[in-house]
């Protein structure tokens, strides 16, 4: 490799571009990676993923201790030490992220500290030094979106403030009820907040499943959250004293505030790395678009992760940079990105993947459903669990799976079983005649599919 030339170039270091940079490498590729953050990892592990569930299991914690009365065992008051706290999160993300130091140096990938933007189809500029490129990858993900018309006001968060925990309001507001807004509410409310969640849809976490997110809804209600839905935040003003909120809709009036977090959603960073000057096409929501191959319309520049658009979510950009480190090093690889599961790491977690009923019906995609309450779960019941619900989406005539959700304890861990079910195209016999472990919460995908055959003995 020549001084300022990189055989392939992969722009951004976060779980699209780490991944993609270590599989090319592991072809045999030469390659560089760029990123301005002083670590790799990008948003997932910095300032996503990693922290956030590092604080949701702290929550999960709290909880489980302020339960212990109900199984005899005594903890006192259950206090909580902020500082301590955040250096816990920020060692495991510290852990983590040099980690992949590690991997990178292993693998010789270069790493440059930096920000890169085209100059042409075969070229770039990184911090005002010039460098060629034979190819190139595009993971450089996404922010939050900022909502219009606020005032500035360091008492109104993003995501990224609120995994700082700064502080503890009093009364935490926040707006938007996706997967940010109520695992922010899950945390703050095991911290002592007194949380409000504004959601402009008719339902929190809009697309999933109506039966299970109204027993996540009920949880989190029952947790101390005020939830208002079908709801519009016309207007906020900020006084010494508070943060007060207008709202319209399904909540009609104002809400005071010692915090709001602003969690409506994620857009693309296209736009930052100069695409036009490659001839790089890009859409008004700042998405370059690819294909099942991650090539952009420029043959040797690809694409990957939350910079191709929606469902902006770590483990899609992973496979797509091995797709494209793949494809670009002359294999044939493509991702099917019709089976990318969904997880909500509240209390309880909520987890889909595939069609959901609604879904199946909307497209008229013959259908049946089966499901099992996990209040007939032994092991549910003998580990504190609360409500909780499988439900299989699967075709009447071949019996194939077609859609999972799941909320309840660990319900991420199980989805994983629905998943590899549905790309091996398994049928309600397949899922049935398996042996789930007893006593465990996989059984209950065993139990869906065995009600659905008319063979459950436990209900
Ligand atoms: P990113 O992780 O965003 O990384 C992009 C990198 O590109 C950044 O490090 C950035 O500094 C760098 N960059 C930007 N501009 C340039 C440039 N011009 N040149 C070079 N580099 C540049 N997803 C999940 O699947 N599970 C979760 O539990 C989860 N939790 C989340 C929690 C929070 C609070 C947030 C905000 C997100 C969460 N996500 C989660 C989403 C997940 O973090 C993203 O989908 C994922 O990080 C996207 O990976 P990426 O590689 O596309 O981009
Ligand atoms: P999101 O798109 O999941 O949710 C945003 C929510 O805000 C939606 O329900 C939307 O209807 C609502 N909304 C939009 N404008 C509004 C307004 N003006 N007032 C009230 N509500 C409004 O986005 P997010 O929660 O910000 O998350 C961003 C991205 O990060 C998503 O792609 C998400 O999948 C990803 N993420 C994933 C995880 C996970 O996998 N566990 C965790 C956090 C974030």
């Amino acid at each position: 490799m020549s001084e300022n030339h990189a055989d392939l170039i992969v722009l951004g270091a976060g779980p699209g571009g780490y991944a993609c940079a270590f599989r090319a490498a592991d072809l045999g590729r030469r390659v560089v990676m760029v990123d301005p953050r002083a670590t790799l990892g990008g948003v997932c592990l910095n300032v996503g993923c990693i922290p956030s569930k590092a604080l949701l299991h702290a929550a999960e914690v709290i909880r489980e201790a302020r339960q212990g009365d109900d199984w005899g065992i005594s903890t006192g008051k259950v206090s909580v030490d902020l500082d301590k706290l955040r250096a816990k999160k920020e060692s495991i993300v510290e852990k983590l992220t040099t980690g992949l130091v590690g991997l990178a140096k292993r693998r010789r990938v270069q790493t440059i500290c930096g920000t890169a933007q085209f100059t042409g189809d075969k070229s770039l500029d990184i911090d005002g030094a010039a460098w060629t490129f034979d190819q190139a990858v595009i993971a450089v993900g996404s922010a939050p979106v900022r909502l219009s018309g606020w005032p500035k006001d360091d008492r109104i968060w993003d995501s990224t403030d609120a995994l700082e925990i700064g502080e503890v309001p009093k009364k935490l507001t926040i707006v938007g009820g996706g997967i940010i807004g109520l695992e922010m509410a899950t945390v703050y409310a095991a911290l002592g907040s007194k949380v409000t969640v504004v959601e402009f849809m008719k339902q929190i976490a809009p697309g999933a499943d109506a039966e299970a997110v109204a027993i996540l809804r009920a949880a989190l209600e029952a947790d101390g959250v005020t939830i208002h839905t079908g709801t519009k935040v016309t207007e906020v003003k900020a006084s010494k004293a508070a943060l007060t909120l207008s709202c319209e809709g399904g909540f009609e009036g104002s809400l005071k505030a010692d915090a709001a977090i602003q969690a409506v959603g994620r857009r693309s960073n296209g736009g930052l790395v100069n695409p036009k000057s490659a001839g790089i096409e890009i859409d008004e929501g700042g998405i370059i678009h690819v294909d099942a191959s991650c090539r952009t319309n420029v043959a040797n520049i690809f694409a990957i992760g939350d910079v191709t658009g929606n469902p902006m979510l770590a483990h899609r950009a992973t496979h797509q940079g091995h797709v494209a480190a793949e494809v670009a090093s002359g294999h044939a690889a493509a991702l099917d990105t019709g089976l990318i599961p969904s997880v909500a790491y509240t209390s309880p977690e909520l987890a889909w993947a595939g069609l959901t009923q609604a879904q199946a019906k909307d497209q008229g995609v013959a259908h049946k459903v089966a499901n099992f309450p996990w209040a007939a779960s032994g092991r549910n019941l003998a580990s504190s669990g609360g409500d909780g619900l499988t439900k299989l989406v699967y075709c009447p005539e071949t019996h194939r799976l077609l859609g999972a959700t799941l909320v309840g304890r660990n319900a991420g861990e199980l989805l994983a079983e629905c998943v590899l079910a549905m790309e091996m195209g398994a049928t309600l016999e397949d899922v049935a005649l398996s042996v789930h472990a007893h006593p465990t919460l996989s059984e209950t995908v065993g139990f869906s599919a065995e009600r659905a055959l008319g063979k459950l003995t436990d209900l």
